[in-house]
């Protein structure tokens, strides 16, 4: 497989060649067709696989189709991840398209730089990455003042086994009920233990299920 049979844009392209990403890894050449023609999909990959990828390049051109986003707005894309470490490998994963693209990422976690991403939700972003705690206490807090999920259409469970095993099963559940349902849902796990199936039977649509 080639990147050019993935259905990507052109500007996405270029930045994979500057990347010198030379064809899909395993993961993107399945998931990629599937994810981009719309349905939900369960990625079971590991770290290093190329899975960021898988979820984020879909995104980015689902992005590109939606109207603008701005100050008030919420995010189109969401994607949830067990740490605060995994938040900042995949917003520095997406910056490296975001910028050509003219598309905003905000990294939403405890501790240093929050008053930063406070800041910058307020301004509007076309995607938020966050760990679920931290997402929950930012929404309730400022009674959906910093941001909102109105315009969340392309939600992400990343890691979903390492978020079930520290406990984010409800944050994660309180979120999606918040989100509409006609949204597109992908999740990646490296495991798919018994809860996680019944967590992806809970948020996932007539799944597409794909392991590499
Ligand atoms: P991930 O599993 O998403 O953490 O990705 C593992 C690493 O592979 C990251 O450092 C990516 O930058 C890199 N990568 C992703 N896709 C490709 C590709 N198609 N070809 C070469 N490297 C890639």
């Amino acid at each position: 497989k080639t990147w050019h049979q993935t259905g990507l844009t052109s500007k996405i392209l270029e930045t994979i060649k500057k990347l010198n990403y030379e064809k899909p890894m395993p993961i993107q050449a399945q998931a990629l067709p599937t994810i981009m023609s719309g349905r939900d999909c369960i990625g079971i990959a590991k770290t290093g696989s190329g899975k960021t990828l898988a979820f984020v390049l879909p995104m980015l051109r689902h992005i590109k189709d939606q109207p603008p986003v701005v100050a008030g707005d919420g995010p189109i894309g969401l994607i949830m991840a067990p740490t605060r470490e995994l938040v900042q490998q995949i917003h520095s994963d997406i910056r490296k398209f975001a910028k050509v693209l003219g598309i905003r990422c905000v990294p939403v976690y405890g501790g240093s730089g929050v008053a930063q991403q406070i800041s910058e939700l307020k301004r509007g972003t076309e995607i938020v990455v966050c760990t679920p705690g931290r997402m929950i206490d930012i929404l309730c807090t400022s009674g959906g003042k910093i941001t909102n999920l109105r315009r969340v259409t392309y939600l992400v469970l990343d890691e979903a086994d390492r978020m079930f095993d520290m406990g984010f099963e409800p944050q994660i559940t309180r979120i999606v009920q918040n989100i509409r349902p006609d949204r597109q849902t992908v999740l990646f796990s490296a495991t798919f233990p018994r809860q996680v199936e019944i967590l992806a039977r809970k948020v996932l649509n007539k799944p597409v299920e794909i392991q590499v």
